[in-house]
């Protein structure tokens, strides 16, 4: 008779298998680090049945790099003959022929999501990982040199102790923080007004986008969006493509910066005639112009658009532009009109990382201190609690959290916020990840004991015959 409470002992555990943590995994495997990470065991924990696929997919835009990017990740001699299948997926050359152009992320999604089956497939085979899909992780308490997780299956609940966790849940928008970013400009949402996220929008199509907003042109009443980054850009293009047939006349834009334009370099920003600050615009490492801030492809057209022509892209919707910080003297007023006015209200302001309940030993919840754009973590991804301390043994960098721009690669002094894409999760991100976490699973290595299967370790073998999710099989 199995308990519903059991207890598994490992090194490691990767805590969401979306782009980011398979970023990890995939470091791991082309520095030929994984099978140390994997000597006293290593668990890739999701709540989704299908690890690896994660949210990018979803979103129903351009990628904001070119398709060669995504192809980087894939691109190496370790990995090349996991990869040998690819040369046979429609999803792989669809990519390869968009090397030099932004792909819509769906196609982005469906490549990613084949390349991390081959090698989650090949890290169970080879280097015996685990996988447990359907399971979420529902708490984590921290004390200094143990991790604790309680994860939860069909409704079984199961607790794992490790020295390290690599914890990438994705992203999530609170209305919350909206109105807090408001109020700092001493404005408000309007009580009556459909609040969304532009996480959702942008997975709608352009029926379900109706559906929703229909109603709210119907009533005379007005759509703000609110943000200046890549995904505000997108929502005009999204909104103005499914309601102008609706009735969409006006969209209101409400941003807090300056709207930011990327340019390879400084002659290429002067040629389409754009202003930029040349102290605090320009990457002193590449040269390029708002390198990690500025709007990239089908986003910048977007924008480039709506700052010259007040339109949005080739149709007829216009945008009236609100700057909150450093705008125009009347743009605060007009932000305060168009927000009273709105039916809608598409938040676009950032994400905050998904996190399980974060409690010290003794019980006591944990808040983690936010930075701009994502956590107030060191450059390995350790996170602080509310009193500044530093939370070693966790690592995020995925969506919400990022990281830090890395000043050997370089970012403009302009950009305040924190680092996160496919690319980086790849590379830099996961890199500086990988050796804190594999210098802490050597430190605080037991002694070996002499080889006898535990009863845990049994359990956890027979185990998928009970609960599938916990299966070692992807
Ligand atoms: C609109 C939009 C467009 C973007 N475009 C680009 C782009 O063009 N290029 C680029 O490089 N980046 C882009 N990004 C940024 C980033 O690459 C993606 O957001 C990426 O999906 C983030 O990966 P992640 O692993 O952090 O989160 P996700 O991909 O969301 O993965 C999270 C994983 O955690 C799992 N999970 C969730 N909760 C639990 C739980 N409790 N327990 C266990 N598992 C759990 C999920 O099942 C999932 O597998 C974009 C982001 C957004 C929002």
């Amino acid at each position: 008779m199995f308990e519903d409470h059991l207890d598994t002992e490992c090194a490691c555990v990767v805590g969401g298998a979306g782009l980011a943590g398979m970023g990890f995994l995939f470091n791991a495997l082309k520095t030929g680090v994984l099978p140390q990470l994997c000597r006293d065991g290593l668990i890739v924990v999701d709540a989704s049945d299908r690890p690896g696929v994660g949210s990018l997919g979803q979103y129903r835009i351009t990628a904001n790099s070119v398709g060669d990017v995504f192809i980087d990740c894939l691109r190496d001699p370790r990995l090349a003959s996991i990869f040998e299948p690819l040369e046979y997926s429609p999803a792989y050359w669809r990519i390869r022929r968009q090397a030099d152009s932004a792909p819509p992320l769906a196609e982005v999604g469906e490549l990613m999501a084949e390349a991390h089956r081959l090698v989650l497939e090949h890290i169970v085979k080879h280097f015996g990982v685990r996988i447990w899909h359907s399971t979420a992780i529902t708490a984590v308490t921290w004390q200094p040199g143990e991790v604790h997780l309680l994860v939860e299956t069909a409704g079984f609940e199961r607790r794992i102790r490790c020295r390290a966790l690599v914890l990438n849940l994705g992203g999530r928008q609170t209305p919350q923080h909206l109105c807090a970013g408001l109020a700092a400009h001493g404005l408000s949402l309007p009580a009556a007004a459909d609040v969304l996220g532009s996480d959702v929008l942008l997975r709608m199509n352009a029926v379900q986008i109706r559906e929703r907003l229909v109603p709210v042109l119907a009533a005379g009443r007005r759509i703000s969006v609110i943000g200046g980054s890549h995904s505000a850009f997108s929502v005009l293009e999204n909104l103005a493509d499914a309601l102008e047939f609706a009735g969409l006349q006006e969209l209101t834009l409400i941003h807090r910066n300056p709207v930011r334009l990327f340019y390879e370099c400084a002659e290429q920003a002067h040629a389409q005639g754009y202003d930029f600050d040349a102290q605090r615009d320009v990457c002193p490492v590449s040269g390029r112009i708002n390198r990690s801030g500025g709007l990239r492809y089908r986003a910048q057209q977007i924008g480039r658009e709506v700052l010259h022509n007040g339109r949005v892209g080739k149709t007829g919707v216009t945008v009236r532009r609100a700057q909150l910080q450093g705008g125009a003297p009347a743009d605060l007023e007009l932000a305060a009109q168009a927000l009273g006015e709105s039916g809608a209200v598409i938040q676009c302001t950032g994400y905050q990382p998904v996190l399980p309940q974060l409690y010290h030993a003794d019980d006591t919840s944990i808040q983690l201190r936010q930075a701009n754009g994502g956590l107030d973590a060191n450059a390995q991804g350790c996170p602080q609690d509310q009193d500044g301390r530093r939370l070693d043994g966790i690592y995020l960098f995925g969506i919400g959290a990022g990281l830090a721009p890395d000043p050997q690669l370089g970012s403009e002094q302009a950009f305040e916020g924190r680092i996160y894409g496919v690319w980086q999760f790849h590379h830099t991100a996961s890199s500086a990840v990988l050796e804190a976490v594999l210098a802490r699973v050597q430190r605080l290595a037991r002694k070996p004991e002499p080889a006898r299967p535990s009863l845990v370790q049994t359990l956890d073998e027979r185990m998928h015959l009970l609960l599938p999710g916990l299966s070692g099989k992807v």
